[in-house]
């Protein structure tokens, strides 16, 4: 593993049986209190941003954000939060995506993405995919093109990745 990805690693905390039994929750408050970690999350992050040509961040809530705030700024984008249905004012999109039990749905306002954009998606763990999935399939109703996905950690066995592809269409998914 690399230096970065050993030291974000040892800033994250495992957390059993959280939200409930048999999940293995990813803490990442201990890496946010941490400067030394949370700017070389945060410049691993923009350096993705420059390179993969984006215009925009979208921060997935309410993690993304905590991320995706700082990306934007460092590499000097906008940023839009991609919020849980009913808690933005404007004009939406909305995205229905299914949970293991039932569905949630995601929203953006319709105004801040256009065909001139190319989004960077930012959360901060990967799990079974199908949130990003939903992102990736709003930005591209809203008209944009999508950059990639950048994560901070990928937890594999969940298949998350394999599940993307075929929305990601070759753009890179990137797990810190
Ligand atoms: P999914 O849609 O299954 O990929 O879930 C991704 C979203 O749920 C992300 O926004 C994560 O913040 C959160 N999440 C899912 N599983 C975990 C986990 N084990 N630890 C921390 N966050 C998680």
């Amino acid at each position: 593993m690399t230096d970065i990805g050993e030291l974000l690693l040892s800033r994250i905390r495992d957390v059993t049986d959280y939200p409930e039994p048999g999940v293995m929750f990813k803490d990442i408050t201990p890496l946010l209190a941490d400067p030394a970690a949370f700017t070389a999350l945060t410049d691993a992050l923009a350096e993705i941003a420059g390179r993969t040509g984006a215009t925009k961040v979208v921060g997935l809530e309410a993690r993304g954000f905590i991320l995706g705030a700082p990306v934007a700024v460092r590499a000097g984008l906008g940023f839009i939060p991609v919020r849980k249905a009913g808690k933005l004012p404007g004009a939406t999109l909305a995205q229905a995506y299914d949970l293991e039990y039932g569905s949630a749905e995601i929203e953006v306002h319709a105004e801040d993405l256009s065909a001139e954009d190319r989004v960077l998606v930012v959360d901060d763990v990967l799990a079974t995919g199908g949130t990003a999935e939903a992102s990736v399939q709003l930005i591209r109703r809203a008209g944009a093109e999508v950059a990639g996905l950048a994560v901070l950690m990928e937890l594999g066995f969940l298949g998350g990745r394999a599940r993307l592809e075929p929305a990601l269409a070759g753009a890179p998914l990137e797990a810190l």
